[in-house]
C-alpha cells in the first residue's frame, strides 16, 4: 500500500514521494495538524483549496473525544471528518507524557487521566496501532516515550529503551492493511542514544521513519544538529518525518538536515493569535502600525486572503475580536508554508536548493 519514491536530491535536501492509501504526498511536505479533527478555523474544502496533501489528527484527543466507537460507527475518521486525502494519526505518546502528574509508565504501557473529566484509560502499544486501524488514517505512529530536555543521561536511555520494546510490540500488532505504521526515533540530544535507536528500530522495517523527542524544550542549534546527525542515518528510500517543526526558519533547516515531513500547530495558532507568518518574517496584526495600511499581509502571498484583504482589516478584525480574523489568518500562515514546501520541492527537482535556502534564511532574518 505504501511507497516512497525518492526523485531528487540536491545537497541533502530530499525530494520524494510518498503513495498511501488517500493518495499520494509530495515531498517535502507541511502537514497541518487537526487535533481533534479539525484544523482550527478552517473547512475540508478551505484545506483542498490550500494544496494540503496529508493532515494530522492526535490519537489522544480522539481517543477521548468523540472515542473509538462513535468514529467506528460513523465510518472512519476521514468520513467523520468530510476528508478524503490521506490523514496521520500521532501515536498520543506525547500528549500522554506531558500530562506528567496524571499519567504512570510502566513496561507494558501508560495510564493516565483525561484533561477532560479525570476519567483513567491506558495506552498499550497494541491498542494504540488498532486504535489508529479502526480510525482507517493513511499513517498510524507507533507509541514512544518522549523525554523534555534538559533530561538526564538515565531519563534518555530509559525512553529509548522502552520505545524500543513498544515498538518491537505496535510491529508485530500491526495488520499490514490499508494503514502504514511509521517507527519513531528517540534519544534525546545524545548522539549515541540517537544512533542505537536508530539501529533498534530501523531492524524493524517501518514504512517510514519519525524523529521524535526534538522540540522539547532544547536549543534551536541542538535540534538541528541531533536531526541532522539522526536523519543521515536513517535509510535513504523511507520517508523522515520530524514532528512538532512549522516555522519558516526551521522548516528551512529541517528540509536541509535531509527531512521529507513536518506537523506543527505553530501556523494555525500564531494565525489565531494575531500573528502573521511571511517569507519577509513574522508580525502581529494588532499592532497599531498596521490600522491604516493597505497592503496584503504578504506581498509574495498568492493567497485568496491576500488577494482580498489589506493588513489594516486583518488589524481591525483581530482588534474587534472577529471570528472572521481567525479563519483568514490561519488560511494566509498555512498558504505560506504549502509555498514554501512548494517552492522548495521545485528547487530540488532542480539542483538550486542551497541558493534557494539562502534566499528564504535571508528573507526572514530582515
Ligand atoms: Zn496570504
Amino acid at each position: 500500500m505504501t511507497a516512497f519514491t525518492l526523485l531528487a536530491t540536491s545537497g541533502s535536501a530530499r525530494r520524494g514521494s510518498l503513495r498511501l492509501t488517500h493518495g499520494v504526498v509530495e515531498t517535502p511536505q507541511f502537514m497541518p495538524v487537526g487535533t481533534g479533527g479539525t484544523v482550527k478555523a478552517l473547512t475540508p474544502r478551505d484545506l483542498r483549496e490550500l494544496g494540503a496533501q496529508i493532515i494530522l489528527a492526535n490519537t489522544y484527543h480522539l481517543w477521548l473525544r468523540p472515542g473509538r466507537e462513535t468514529l467506528v460507527a460513523l465510518g472512519g475518521l476521514h468520513r467523520f471528518m468530510a476528508w478524503d486525502r490521506p490523514i496521520l494519526t500521532d501515536s498520543g505518546g506525547f500528549q500522554v507524557f506531558s500530562l506528567e502528574s496524571r499519567r504512570t509508565l510502566d513496561d507494558d504501557g501508560v495510564t493516565f487521566r483525561s484533561h477532560l473529566d479525570g476519567s483513567a484509560h491506558r495506552f498499550t502499544p497494541e491498542g494504540v496501532v488498532a486504535f489508529q486501524e479502526a480510525l482507517g488514517v493513511d499513517v498510524a505512529m507507533a507509541l514512544d516515550v518522549c523525554v523534555k530536555q534538559p533530561a538526564t543521561d538515565e531519563a534518555v536511555e530509559a525512553s529509548v529503551r522502552r520505545t524500543t520494546l513498544w515498538a518491537r510490540r505496535a510491529a508485530a500488532a500491526w495488520q499490514h492493511g490499508p494503514t502504514a505504521l511509521f517507527g519513531i526515533v528517540q534519544g534525546g540530544t545524545d548522539e549515541r542514544q540517537r544512533a542505537r535507536s536508530v539501529a533498534e528500530i530501523t531492524a524493524l522495517d517501518f514504512p517510514g521513519y519519525a524523529i521524535g523527542g526534538l522540540s522539547v524544550g532544547e536549543t534551536r542549534d541542538e535540534m538541528v544538529r541531533v536531526a541532522r546527525s539522526t536523519a543521515a542515518l536513517l535509510p535513504a528510500d523511507r520517508p523522515r518525518y520530524l514532528m512538532g517543526v512549522g516555522t519558516v526558519r526551521d522548516l528551512i533547516a529541517a528540509i536541509d538536515c535531509g527531512i521529507d515531513m513536518f506537523d506543527c500547530v505553530y501556523p494555525t495558532r500564531a494565525g489565531r493569535h494575531g500573528r502573521a507568518i511571511t517569507r519577509g518574517g513574522e508580525f502581529n496584526v494588532r499592532n497599531a502600525a498596521f490600522g491604516r495600511d493597505a497592503r496584503p499581509l504578504d506581498p509574495d502571498c498568492a493567497c485568496a486572503v491576500c488577494a482580498t484583504h489589506s493588513r489594516a482589516y486583518l488589524s481591525h478584525l483581530f482588534r474587534s475580536d472577529e471570528l472572521l480574523g481567525l479563519h483568514l489568518l490561519s488560511y494566509h500562515n498555512l498558504a505560506v508554508l504549502a509555498a514554501l514546501m512548494h517552492d522548495a520541492r521545485a528547487a530540488i527537482a532542480a539542483g538550486r536548493w542551497d541558493e534557494f535556502r539562502d534566499t528564504i534564511v535571508e528573507g526572514v532574518a530582515r
